[in-house]
């Protein structure tokens, strides 16, 4: 008997629906080879949410989302809705939506896949090898920490965490870390904040429950250096909210395009999935987007959401296949390139190289 999912699919602006369609194709192939039959329902979210609805986060998909396996999503946000008051902006639906479904912990895996070596700026021989995981905290920090205001002379936010937001993120990086290379590098600003202190504290004693794990701590700035000095010294990096939205953008630069890295926000029953790039208003609707991060974060959707770690083995194998051959879309391009595909195009590769 097959198997069904029910995957809540928000396209959003710019790119999203392009992107977001290439996944799907990917998807509905694996499900033909593993007999998954997946139930897409669309919902709204940001800039399309609020020029329909008039909110970034309608109530239908606050709901909608709860009754779904899993969340599959593009990207939102545009030049269109910038002029909006913060709280009404496509972004503060998404931060919402992550508070509303308690996805607390962002992976953000880091590689560089071999064939595109030279699309970073670093050279060849630090990145060769590079696979990092980015485990971030996601719903806590100075991004939602209370008093915050905007004054006519000053202005403030306050960096809060509690000891159950620190404990449970770092459960998931050490669980992360036991299927990984059992190393994780903490990642805070102990030496002027105390909150880093008390993140740093409680870190150690969840570590005594993973003896296997090997734990050390670096400093925000320092780690920010390391990661374009030697990144092939980290393994699981474990951080808070801020720090971890700088880092893992500075990592996933390792790899060479933003087009590629995907991520997950998981901690709840029911994960998001989604590439780690915005809307890129500047090639919407130009079939031109590289929709690998996309594709990658559907695989990660299977992994940890739906336990289909054979069929998401299976897309990120095809994913490497079609880099291996040489396909690649503009962002890419320039790098040892045997054909320049449309995202569309780029879609069909990967799904041509899943099959039983
Ligand atoms: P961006 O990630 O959208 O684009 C940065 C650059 O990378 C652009 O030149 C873009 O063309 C390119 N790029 C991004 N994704 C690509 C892909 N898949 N293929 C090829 N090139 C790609 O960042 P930005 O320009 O700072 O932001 C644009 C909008 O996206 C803003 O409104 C921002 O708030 C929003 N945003 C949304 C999310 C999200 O939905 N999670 C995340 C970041 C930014």
């Amino acid at each position: 008997m097959s198997k069904n999912y029910k995957i809540g699919v928000i396209k959003g602006d710019g790119i999203g629906p392009e992107i977001v369609d290439e996944a799907i194709k990917v998807l509905n192939k694996v499900g033909q080879v593993f007999d998954i039959d997946f139930e897409y329902k669309r919902m709204l979210l940001g800039g399309e949410a609020i020029d329909t609805t008039g909110v970034p986060l309608p109530i239908e998909t606050k709901e909608g989302v709860m009754l779904c396996d899993a969340i599959l999503f593009g990207a939102i946000g545009g030049p269109k809705w910038d002029m909006l008051e913060r709280h009404l902006r496509p972004e503060s639906g998404l931060l919402a939506l992550r508070a509303h479904m308690g996805t607390f912990a962002n992976l953000r895996p880091a590689m560089v896949y071999d064939e595109l070596v030279d699309a970073s700026t670093l050279k060849p021989d630090v990145l060769q090898g590079v696979d990092i995981m980015v485990v971030r905290e996601l719903t806590g920090g100075i991004y939602f920490g209370q008093p915050r205001e905007q004054l006519e002379d000053r202005a403030y936010n306050t960096m809060i965490y509690t000891k159950e937001e620190v404990k449970r993120i770092a459960h998931v990086a050490f669980e992360i870390a036991m299927k990984r290379d059992k190393r994780v590098c903490s990642v805070d600003k102990a030496n002027v904040l105390e909150v880093s202190q008390f993140w740093r504290d409680i870190v150690i004693d969840i570590a005594k429950g993973y003896p296997e794990v090997e734990l050390s701590h670096m400093y925000v700035d320092n780690a920010a250096m390391q990661l374009i000095r030697n990144p092939k010294q980290f393994d699981v990096i474990l951080t808070g909210n801020i720090f971890g939205d700088i880092l893992s953008d500075a990592a996933s630069m390792l790899s060479g395009s933003i087009g590629l890295l995907p991520s997950a926000s998981i901690g709840s029953q029911i994960g998001i999935y989604e590439p780690i790039h915005g809307s890129a208003p500047d090639i919407a609707g130009q079939n031109i987007a590289n929709p690998l991060a996309t594709i990658s974060s559907a695989s990660m959707m299977l992994r940890y959401s739906l336990g289909e770690s054979k069929a998401a083995d299976m897309i990120d194998e095809a994913v490497k296949m079609s880099l291996k051959e040489g396909y690649r879309t503009g962002d890419i391009g320039a790098y040892s390139a045997k054909e320049i595909c449309s995202c569309s195009q780029m879609g069909d590769v990967v799904a041509s190289y899943i099959k039983d």
